[in-house]
């Protein structure tokens, strides 16, 4: 579903990934975990070629993004991304938040965006909001509203970056649940996180970055369980 090959990415001077090696297979969950500046979040925009690698190849749903020839938009529709701020249209209500990009960009009628959002708030326990602005809602709310904004886009892979890093404690257990329930539908996902409990109990495979490369790849029992390298068990000491 993602394969990612001999990933490289500089800014400027400075190698940031520095030769990542990945597959994820269909209906597979990856956690990624590692220190500030290890490249998670680059590794994650650069799987929809948010960020241009700088070489490399990534090919996702049997299209490779990195030829000059993809026609990336349609790609990335396939591709849902949800990121630690929610970047929800403060203007616009629930429903139109989830509705839009369906009209704009998949070009839907309205009455289908809106049955589609619909379906996709009730996914996320939020059908009692459709009208709500998102200042009227939790950060967990508003977390939500984003992932069925991109569950509404019918991706066939889900990139999660640190999607409950912003939010207060209390309100972290139901975007969690949310995660949970699409990995259990077997959604695709890659999810950058450092909820090592929710990677221990929903991951197939936990990768460990550090210094732009990967450094240890397994099931989470081992990896955060019983780390290899002296790289992964002092950040897994600060973490856990
Ligand atoms: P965190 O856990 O803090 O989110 P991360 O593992 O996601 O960290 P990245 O955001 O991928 O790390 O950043 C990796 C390195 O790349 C950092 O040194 C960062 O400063 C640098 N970097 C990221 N984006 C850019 C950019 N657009 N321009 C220049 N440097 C960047
Ligand atoms: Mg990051």
């Amino acid at each position: 579903m993602i394969e990612v090959r001999d990933l490289h990415k500089s800014f400027g001077d400075l190698e940031v990934l520095r030769g990542i090696d990945l597959e994820v297979e269909a209906g597979e969950v990856v956690c990624v975990i590692g220190p500030s500046g290890s490249g998670k979040s680059t590794l994650l925009r650069c799987v929809n070629l948010l960020e241009a690698p700088t070489s490399g190849t990534v090919i996702v749903d049997g299209v490779e993004l990195t030829d000059p020839e993809c026609d990336l938009d349609a790609v990335r529709r396939r591709i849902g991304m949800v990121f630690q701020q929610f970047n929800l249209f403060p203007h616009l209500s629930v429903l139109a938040n989830v509705t839009i990009s369906q009209r704009k960009v998949l070009r839907r009628s309205a009455a289908e965006a809106e049955k589609v959002a619909r379906v996709n708030l009730e996914r996320v326990g939020l059908s009692d909001k459709v009208d709500a602005y998102p200042a009227q809602l939790s950060g967990g709310q508003q977390q939500r509203v984003a992932i069925a904004r991109a569950l509404a886009m019918g991706p066939s892979v889900m990139l999660f970056d640190e999607p409950t890093s912003a939010l207060d404690p209390e309100l972290v257990g139901d975007v969690l649940a949310v995660m949970r329930g699409l990995a259990v539908e077997g959604m695709t996902m890659m999810v950058v996180t450092h909820e090592m409990s929710f990677a221990r109990e929903v991951a197939d495979r936990v990768i460990f970055m550090d210094g732009g490369v990967i450094v240890e790849e397994g099931p989470a029992a081992e990896v955060i369980g019983s780390p290899a390298t002296d790289r992964a068990r002092t950040f897994l000491s600060r973490v856990l």
